[in-house]
């Protein structure tokens, strides 16, 4: 039984080396067969040749760069393409997700849970802007797709079957977290502390974490359109109050003034239909990115032997 871990890894050139020995020392131990593949995500530093140096130290050690940054969602993707496990646990390369679970994590797998997912204890050390915005994006996001995302995070492992499945999946926008929930099967829960960073930094602006959030909110629901409906559902309504106001004071002669309501009426108006045609355009600009169809992610290179016989099937077909 083969295990693969998944490290995605942008400009973490002082973590892969760290991480590869802590894992492999790990995995070791506990007597598990494993590969660990490092991710590039397009990385400006010296990541890929770190992964390089250890490789040629561990030949279980294997990696792929992209031809530019993609995201850690596209790295999440292109690492699975890759694995050749029986199970593959996805976790961050600077083992902000502790190691140690990894074992336990095993252990399920292999009494018969088909997705362990990692459920965050504590959210680490985090500052208050970031802890609030991330409490509410999961709280919105939870009431979105209907599942609780609170705690929830990339640490987890996964079956082979559940790993082919979320690959068939077509769409490009992919929200890893939400879909490994979406597909179902049998699950455990392991709970874990998130570590604090050993070196470097986070890679989230808050700009960027605002991004994510937009992005996997609709690529996951559609409950921002139907708010279109209800906004329009409300300026009728008010509409409708207005209509019997206007009438009365026109047949009882005193029409004249009501400057203040025409500029209310326009503004509130005015200001719907843009946020509604905001949001339908939003959900425009993600049916065009899929329908255009391009790749998740391109690598241009690649370390160690990896499955590559996947790709090959697809650029086939
Ligand atoms: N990451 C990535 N591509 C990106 C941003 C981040 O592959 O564009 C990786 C990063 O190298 C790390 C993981 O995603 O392994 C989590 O990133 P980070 O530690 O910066 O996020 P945080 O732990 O602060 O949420
Ligand atoms: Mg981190």
């Amino acid at each position: 039984m083969l295990l693969s871990i998944v490290l995605p890894a942008y400009n973490e050139e002082q973590n892969i080396s760290n991480t590869a020995e802590v894992l492999g020392e790990l995995l070791a131990g506990e007597s598990i067969e494993y590969e660990l593949i490092f991710i590039s995500d397009g990385s400006g530093d010296a990541t890929f040749q770190e992964i390089q140096k250890a490789a040629e130290k561990d030949s279980r050690v294997k990696g792929a760069e992209f031809s530019r940054n993609f995201g850690k969602e596209a790295a999440i993707f292109a690492g699975l393409e890759l694995t050749s496990g029986d199970a593959v646990v996805v976790m961050d390369c600077d083992l902000q997700h502790p190691p140690e679970v990894i074992p336990q994590m095993w252990k399920l797998w292999q009494n018969g849970a088909e997705v362990v997912e990692g459920i965050k204890e504590s959210r680490g050390k985090e500052s208050l802007a970031h802890k609030l915005s991330a409490g509410l994006f999961y709280r919105i996001m939870s009431r979105l797709i209907k599942m609780d995302m609170n705690a929830s995070s990339d640490f987890k492992l996964l079956d082979r079957k559940v790993v082919d499945v979320l690959l068939r999946l077509p769409e490009r926008n992919t929200f890893f977290r939400a879909l490994s929930f979406w597909t179902g099967f049998r699950r455990e829960y392991v709970s874990y502390e998130v570590r604090e960073r050993q070196f470097g930094e986070s890679k989230w602006s808050s700009l960027s974490l605002m991004k994510y959030a937009v992005t996997n909110a609709t690529s996951f629901s559609t409950l921002p359109l139907q708010l279109v409906t209800v906004m329009g559902v409300l300026s009728i309504l008010f509409s409708m109050v207005l209509f019997v106001q206007t009438l009365v004071r026109y047949l009882s002669g005193t029409a004249v003034e009501g400057f203040t309501t025409v500029i209310l009426l326009i503004l509130v108006i005015g200001g719907f239909l843009m946020l509604s045609l905001g949001i339908i355009g939003h959900y425009i600009a993600r049916i065009y990115e899929e329908v255009k169809g391009r790749p998740k992610y391109i690598i241009s290179r690649t370390i160690g032997d990896i499955r590559k016989n996947k790709n090959e099937e697809r650029q086939r077909i």
